[in-house]
């Protein structure tokens, strides 16, 4: 690993050496012209580069293309997940095995352009430890996911306990320093973005146009990305859980309130009617929104359950093109077993 000094915030490095870390999930009809642009995008490097690609599962040839490439292209490597984990997942285990002084984390569809790294070195070397690719516009997505994610980051930047930048996907490069702490982070429910976020240190951004995706489909259906944005949410914010607090105690005001009323009407008025319609009111009212309260505290509980597990975040299943098969990532959560190996 290239020696690194700091003079006055300015990284100094000679040869540094770079890591690029892309998910992979049923990429074939993409995999040749990313080759081509990361082709080109690593012979520009002033450092020799490594990448890493997480094949999550995939069921199309991608495994079968990206473990040929490792073997005949000594810059790549491979790593095949027993099973479809999810982004989020396959990004660790790509990070979990990264070795450069600056890492790049990247989707594999060229929505991020890799022609952008070079401008993030120029700010890593400026002394930046992570490098955010922010989107200044977004091709090629509907008008329907557009305006979800504008409201998603909306609601994020005003419920999460740390800033996570708007428009900003997982295109980002991560100083060694950083991803070190990302990678003490183990938690289950893994929202990779917020976690960057939350390790700190000096942070900017470079703009990008966002691209097309270059071939094949959006591996993120609605569901899957209301699921992550729910994620989001409950890990980087406890606002849900006070809201549960608020609701009760206003909903218990008006209740005593009621309960005033109905006392008072019962002594000072003759025509007092006992009212059935009014009783099912309020208790269906206070049915539903103790339904609602629980449900939130499920979702925390969910996640403690989750997370008590202590399951492995991810098994790997296949590798290529490592170096040395005692470094080579295998069986379950790299990161895990190299803390327990000491
Ligand atoms: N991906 C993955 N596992 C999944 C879904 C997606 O590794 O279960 C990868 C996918 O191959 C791509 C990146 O994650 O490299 C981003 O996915 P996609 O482009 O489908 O998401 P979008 O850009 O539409 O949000
Ligand atoms: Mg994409």
């Amino acid at each position: 690993m290239a020696r690194i000094a700091r003079r006055a915030g300015v990284r100094v490095t000679t040869r540094p050496t770079y890591s690029l870390v892309l998910p992979i999930f049923n990429e074939e009809a993409v995999l040749p012209l990313l080759f081509h642009r990361l082709d080109r995008v690593l012979a520009q490097l002033d450092g020799p580069a490594e990448v890493i690609m997480v094949d999550d599962g995939s069921t199309d040839c991608s495994s079968i293309i990206l473990a040929a490439r490792a073997k005949s292209d000594p810059r790549y490597r491979y790593i095949g997940l027993s099973r479809n984990f999810g982004q989020q997942l396959a990004m660790t285990a790509g990070l979990d095995a990264a070795t450069g002084d600056a890492v790049i984390l990247m989707d594999a569809d060229l929505q991020d352009p890799p022609e952008i790294i070079h401008e993030m070195i120029a700010k890593w070397r400026e002394g930046f430890e992570i490098v955010y690719a922010r989107r200044a516009t977004r091709a090629g997505e509907s008008r329907f996911k557009l305006a979800t994610a504008k409201l998603f980051y909306k609601l994020m930047s005003s419920l999460a306990s740390v800033d996570i930048p708007q428009n900003v996907g997982d295109f980002r490069l991560i100083d060694r320093k950083a991803l070190e702490v990302f990678r003490s982070m183990r938690e289950q429910d893994r929202f990779v973005r917020g976690m960057f976020a939350w390790v700190g240190f000096r942070q900017t951004a470079v703009l990008f146009d966002s691209e097309e995706r270059a071939a094949g489909e959006t591996k993120w259906p609605i569901r899957k990305q209301l699921r992550l944005a729910m994620h989001g949410l409950v890990s980087f914010s406890d606002t849900p859980l006070r809201l549960a607090l608020w609701l009760g105690a206003f909903v218990s005001g008006l209740a005593f309130l009621y309960g005033a009323f109905v006392i008072v009407s019962r002594l000072f008025s003759s025509d007092f009617v006992p009212g059935w319609a009014s009783t099912i009111v309020v208790v269906a009212f206070l049915g539903g929104a103790n339904m609602m309260l629980t449900g939130i505290l499920g979702l925390y509980i969910a996640r403690i359950h989750n997370e008590v597990k202590r399951r492995p975040l991810y098994v790997v299943d296949r590798t290529a093109g490592f170096a040395d098969a005692e470094t080579a990532p295998r069986g379950v959560d790299i990161e895990e077993r190299r803390r327990r190996a000491g």
